[in-house]
């Protein structure tokens, strides 16, 4: 199939005109590298622009299955947010409370270099630091909320990362209905994921890496990389696939893909953006169980996202799992939850992709220079800035440069397989069977389902 045409999301259709007319050509045959890297996305671009970055003489080549961008990069959420999949007690279990925090700042500070590389490199990626609202709709959301932020003030978080905003103060920012209050950091961008993934992949061209399109990586040896137009031949191998690990047979169980989906709406006319706000296009959401996610386009739309979408036996990835009716359908009625008024408002697009979860949502950065390989992900629906600090921790590891980053504590661990099937197709859907049924129970009763919450975090592992 003819994938560069084929309208994948919003954020593909609304690259600039010609961005997808035709892929980059393929790997020619077999190939001598110094670092080949599995996967065109910001995982594998990051590692290849810091890696140019750091010494210009290395070799690199990207080898990508369809196009830079095709994955989760180019069809997320686009909120380059500060989140670790891993709670911070968990970090701190594994190292030290001040790892954690360290682990935390890091991943804050990397959002501004997101924003500064894309401004350095030209690349238009619709960056725009307006923060993170989460709203509570109910008085049972409005007291997590209330704990959230004695959490997190616990873990040093001042007010200058995280306040409280009451009703008042939270639709100020953005009109929501049924607002209760919010919490509000500073420490989040929205982008346009697709332009600025496309953007990532033209700057590392323009610092020597060669990125192979339509080249489709069949198995990773140590020093060699199988695809199916010849092999590349390096001294470092980096794996970079994320939600689509489990598609390489040799990595069955190490993440599994797990699907968002996402819609975006026809422009909002003026008048309605008027009654909503939403002017600093801050990203959004609620304090809902089944996560969603929504941020305001440059070009005045709402694309909003959840998860939902069941995980499919043995970790099979399908374009045709990218439209389930019922999750889309859902997604349309929260949007209309939120905001009444855009009851009539045409839904231009529906998507979907995958992420890629480890067993414990702890995601991690790998090199073991014995072997050459490398590989990093695991972010859960993190990733569009955790990439950025693993792309730079990778090129540093590789390069052997001493660096604050390479002593991060999700540098060198290893999450332990998923279970195999029937077990994992059971306990993940299950996972989510019991989230969504947490939240119909505490809409239905006013109250938090603490115990239900406690037998989803041991199910989940998370
Ligand atoms: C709908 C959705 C919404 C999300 N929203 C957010 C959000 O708002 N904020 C956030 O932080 N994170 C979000 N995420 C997660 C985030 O997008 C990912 O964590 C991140 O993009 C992962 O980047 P990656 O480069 O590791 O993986 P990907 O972008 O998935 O890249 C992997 C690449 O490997 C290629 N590939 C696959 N198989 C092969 C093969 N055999 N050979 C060669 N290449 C291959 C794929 O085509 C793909 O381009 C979302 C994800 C999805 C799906």
């Amino acid at each position: 199939m003819d994938t560069a045409r084929r309208s994948i999301s919003y954020w593909h259709d609304s690259l600039p005109t010609g961005d997808l007319a035709s892929l980059r050509p393929p790997l020619p045959g077999n190939l001598d590298a110094d670092i080949a890297i599995v996967g065109g996305g910001f995982t594998g671009l990051w590692t290849a622009y810091y890696l140019a970055k750091r010494d210009p003489s290395i070799r690199v080549v990207v080898l990508e299955k369809e196009f830079a961008g095709f994955g989760a990069s180019g069809r997320n959420g686009g909120w380059a947010s500060a989140f670790l999949p891993a709670s911070w007690e968990q970090i701190a279990r594994e190292s030290s409370r001040d790892q954690a925090l360290r682990f935390q700042r890091a991943a804050n500070e990397s959002i501004d270099e997101v924003g500064t590389v894309a401004a350095k490199e030209g690349i238009d990626g619709h960056f725009a630091k307006g923060g993170y609202l989460r709203v509570a709709t109910s008085p049972v959301q409005w007291e997590r909320l209330n704990e959230e932020l004695a959490h997190a003030r616990a873990w040093e978080h001042t007010e200058d990362d995280l306040m409280l905003l009451d009703r008042s103060e939270a639709r100020a920012r953005v009109t929501a209905d049924r607002v209760f209050g919010g919490l509000y950091t500073p420490h989040c961008a929205a982008i346009h994921p697709a332009r600025m993934v496309r953007g990532l992949a033209t700057a590392v061209e323009r610092l020597g890496v060669t990125v192979f399109e339509g080249t489709e990586v069949t198995a990773i040896e140590p020093g060699i990389v199988r695809t199916v137009r010849g092999d590349v031949r390096a001294e470092v191998v980096v794996r970079a696939l994320e939600g689509y690990t489990a598609s390489l047979p040799q990595y069955p169980r190490a993440l599994v893909p797990i699907y968002s989906l996402m819609m975006a709406t026809e422009p909002l006319p003026d008048v309605l953006w008027d009654e909503i706000g939403w002017r600093d296009r801050e990203t959004l959401n609620d304090e809902r169980r089944f996560i969603i996610y929504a941020q305001r386009t440059a070009d005045g739309r709402i694309a909003l996202g959840g998860r939902g979408a069941p995980y499919h036996w043995g970790s099979r990835i399908d374009p045709s799992y990218e439209h389930p009716r019922g999750v889309h359908d859902a997604l349309r009625r929260t949007l209309v939850e939120l905001f009444p008024a855009l009851h009539d408002v045409a839904v231009t697009h529906r998507w979907g992709g995958v992420l890629g979860v480890p067993r414990d949502w702890f995601p991690s950065v790998r090199f073991d220079r014995d072997t050459g390989f490398a590989t990093a992900g695991g972010y859960a629906g993190d990733g569009v800035t955790l990439t950025n600090l693993a792309g730079r921790t990778l090129a540093d590891l590789i390069t052997d440069t001493d660096s604050d980053l390479t002593t991060l504590p999700w540098v060198g661990r290893e999450s332990r397989p998923f279970e195999p099937e029937p077990f994992r197709f059971v306990g993940i859907n299950a996972g989510f069977h019991l989230a969504e049924w947490i939240d119909r129970r505490e809409q239905q009763t006013g109250r938090p389902a603490r115990l239900l919450d406690r037998a989803m975090g041991l199910l989940t592992g998370h």
